[in-house]
């Protein structure tokens, strides 16, 4: 249930209709905005009555919301919410935000390379997985903690922001010591027990749609999310499992546009997890820009052929510098921009 409140609604009105939303059992969350207040009633709405809402002063209207996400709903928060990352780093604003880097921490050497490479071509944030979810137990697994601290330590290096998975409640604590985004795998999105625990972090988190979720449980994800408390959540398209065996799976470009009607969260893509093959990422992730994304989160190794996980994917560092030129043609004809010193080489200044 949503409740609108008047533009003039006092403090004392909104305390009054708080007052008796609590009296029923259920909990509010409030959007406070330029103009008006809006009142999200998380619970069991049946046992509200709209009509003895509705006469209360300062109330300007009552919904029942009929899609089951509240929080994540444009209807509960008109405006479209910026996760800020860090000091200059915010998604879901004008900017796009790149996020790029291995599949998974490897080494030193080519994590500080890539790093700084990434970071060359206007990327804002380096992602690389520690503790990796993979198909098969025998599969490299991430170096783990010390995986950890190597990313650290390229942050240092680079000044990039850290994107990095977390795949249990018990790893938050840590992996939030070490990353400034943490990272939900498509394989965890509705992992409750998880989503539940991050809803209590304090940090920005990229929730991925799992591969055969749809919007709608996705969203319902980013709910569990919302209502723990933590508001700063980045969705992120990866690709979904359809028929077709050409690529590893189908990106959905139409969910891009989709969540951003029914959701006020930012919304990046990963055309890497999305196709699985190095050739189609420069074109999915232009499309991707073009459909309305805030962002993409692009798999690159200095060295392909060798990476541990995922090379048939992931962009070398030059593929990946030559993307970054195109998206910025991209992201200007849709009225958006790209990182600071791309837009000045673009604009014919020093291209360093
Ligand atoms: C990843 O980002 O490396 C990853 C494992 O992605 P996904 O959860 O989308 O498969
Ligand atoms: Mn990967």
């Amino acid at each position: 249930m949503i409740i609108i409140l008047k533009p003039k609604a006092t403090e004392q009105d909104l305390g009054r209709v708080v007052g008796r939303v609590e009296e029923a059992g259920l909990k509010v969350h409030l959007s406070k905005g330029t103009e008006r207040t809006i009142i999200g009633v998380v619970g069991d709405e049946r046992k509200m009555d709209i009509q003895s809402l509705e006469v209360l002063p300062g109330v300007e209207r009552v919904m029942r919301v009929l899609r089951p996400f509240k929080l994540a709903s444009r209807e509960f928060k008109p405006d479209n919410t910026v996760v800020r990352v860090s000091d200059g780093v915010e998604v879901g604003g004008n900017q796009i935000v790149v996020m790029a880097g291995p599949c998974a921490v490897e080494n030193e050497k080519d994590l500080m390379e890539t790093a700084l490479a990434v970071k060359a071509s206007g990327a804002q944030v380096l992602r690389g997985g520690a503790f990796k979810p993979r198909t098969s137990p025998y599969s490299f697994q991430g170096l783990g903690k010390d995986g950890l601290r190597l990313l650290a330590k390229a942050r240092d290096l680079s000044g990039l922001s850290i994107v990095t998975e977390v795949l249990s409640p018990g790893d938050i604590d840590l992996v939030s010591g070490f990353s400034d985004i943490l990272q939900v795998g498509a394989r965890n999105m509705q992992n409750f027990s998880l989503l539940q625990a991050i809803g209590g972090a304090r940090k920005p988190v990229l929730l991925k749609r799992g591969m055969s979720a749809t919007v709608e449980e996705w969203l319902m994800a980013a709910e569990y999310v919302l209502a723990g408390g933590n508001t700063q959540v980045i969705l992120c398209e990866r690709g979904i499992r359809t028929f077709e065996t050409y690529t590893r799976n189908t990106m959905d470009i139409s969910s891009i546009p989709l969540v951003k009607q029914l959701s006020h969260l930012p919304v990046i893509a990963d055309p890497s997890h999305s196709t699985g093959v190095r050739s189609l990422v420069s074109a999915l992730s232009r499309a991707a820009v073009a459909a309305g994304s805030d962002g993409l989160l692009v798999e690159v190794h200095p060295n392909p052929e060798e990476a541990l996980s995922d090379g048939a994917q992931s962009l070398s560092l030059d593929e990946f510098s030559a993307l970054m030129r195109d998206l910025g043609h991209i992201a200007r004809s849709v009225g958006r921009t790209t990182q600071p010193s791309l837009e000045k080489a673009m604009r014919g200044g020093d291209a360093g």
